[in-house]
């Protein structure tokens, strides 16, 4: 019986330390929260778990355009995106996405999806027609798998950024289309992928790239447009997803490619035909949103952020977490992804706790999102941290391996 086999399951995912419970925020998405657990009292914690990389969730401009937005076009969309009409929101989002990815994608145009799960799932699906072959990183986020495997692709996955396999897959494949996957920075790993040695490979195998820039979108580049502006790539050849619930501090995602790959999405991609379009509202604010990524705020914030990454990471060296007694790796990361790797699911989930006794929340990550063995703390930054929020962090990890070195 179903309910016998879901408790049987449930059972296995306790004993292995894997059951994740949910807490309830009481307050807006920042740094400090109230929360409450299973016994309903609320607590105060110093969060480092959110994408919310720029401090945008919670910016009173942003929330400002959100509320004008409902005003102007009400609360719902009403129907799906070709049932009824395109908002004008919605049009003025994509045409300054398609402005800003111009000089990076020729003939590029835009299109806004309501998550970035249903825009990886619609390029792959839509793509991945059955003569084509697909060439996944081993790391890339789940909903590209997911798309992967809607898809009547082929699907081939290399180990973790091996361009020599990657390569040696390439030119052993003969499929009319060939797409290589990839996030541009990796989600539980904050390292970023080779992606100008990737496009020349794709160059040279007449093959596209997919980039899912989830977490370089707002916060790589100059100006905040992500991974191809850091790298200075340009080519026709890439297709890149940006998401728009993370540094941009809203909802959503789009993707950007050649306006021929564009408009065959829009006419032909399942999630994106069958799903009612975001609120107006949703994307009204995003557009603040962009204009603080591109504005002088967005780059003394992008600023503040990498100064919070350096206090951090020499924190943590100098309390020496690979230490015997702790253990840790961290990871080699230039991003707000700073992953302390634990190993054990037990012990993460103990260090979790420890840092949670001390008012400090720090999610422990474990399988099926990362490989067996490598259960994490994925400690993130935001620009609305401040210098003293890193350093009660530190102090709070360098009392833990203190207590363990004693016992
Ligand atoms: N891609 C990556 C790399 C992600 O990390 C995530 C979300 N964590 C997504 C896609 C999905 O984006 P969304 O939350 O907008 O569905």
């Amino acid at each position: 019986m179903l309910i016998d086999q879901l408790n049987q399951a449930a059972a296995e995912r306790a004993a292995g330390a894997l059951t994740r419970h949910r807490r309830t925020a009481h307050t807006a998405c920042a740094p400090h929260q109230t929360v409450s657990v299973k016994d309903g009292k609320t607590h105060p914690l110093l969060s480092f778990c959110s994408n919310d990389y720029l401090g945008l969730a919670s910016h009173p401009t942003v929330v400002a355009a959100f509320a004008e937005g409902a005003q102007r076009y009400g609360a719902g969309s009403g129907a799906f995106p070709l049932v009824d009409d395109h908002s004008l929101a919605h049009h003025h989002l994509e045409s300054e996405l398609a402005r800003w990815f111009a000089p990076n994608i020729p003939n590029v145009q835009a299109l806004y999806f309501c998550t970035g799960y249903l825009a990886n799932l619609a390029v792959l699906s839509t793509l991945g027609t059955a003569d084509a072959t697909l060439f996944c990183d081993k790391l890339v986020h789940a909903s590209l798998i997911d798309g992967a495997l809607l898809a009547r692709a082929t699907m081939k996955r290399y180990p973790h950024g091996d361009l020599t396999a990657l390569a040696r897959q390439l030119a052993a494949c003969h499929s009319p289309l060939k797409l290589i996957v990839t996030d541009s920075v990796f989600s539980m790993d904050g390292h970023m992928a080779p992606l100008a040695e990737m496009l020349a490979l794709a160059e040279r195998h007449d093959a596209w790239i997919v980039v899912d820039d989830a977490h370089g979108f707002g916060v790589l580049g100059e100006r905040g447009r992500g991974a191809l502006e850091h790298l200075g790539l340009t080519s026709e050849r890439l297709i890149y997803i940006g998401t728009l619930g993370k540094a941009a501090g809203v909802a959503g995602a789009f993707v950007a490619a050649h306006r021929t790959i564009v408009e065959h999405l829009a006419n032909e991609a399942r999630p994106y035909l069958h799903s009612a379009a975001a609120p107006p509202a949703i994307v009204h604010a995003l557009l603040s949103s962009l204009a603080l990524i591109d504005g002088c705020e967005g780059r003394e914030r992008r600023d503040h952020l990498g100064q919070l990454i350096g206090q951090l990471r020499t924190g943590l060296q100098t309390l020496q977490v690979w230490h015997p007694q702790a253990g840790w790796q961290l990871a080699d990361s230039s991003t707000p992804i700073q992953p302390l790797i634990v190993g054990d699911n037990e012990a993460a989930l103990s260090l979790s706790q420890a840092l949670e006794n001390d008012g400090i929340r720090v999610t422990a990550i474990r399988p099926p999102t990362v490989p067996n063995g490598t259960s994490r703390l994925r400690i993130t930054l935001s620009a609305s941290h401040t210098a003293a929020d890193v350093t009660r962090l530190l102090a709070s990890l360098s009392a833990i391996l203190a207590r363990r070195r004693e016992a």
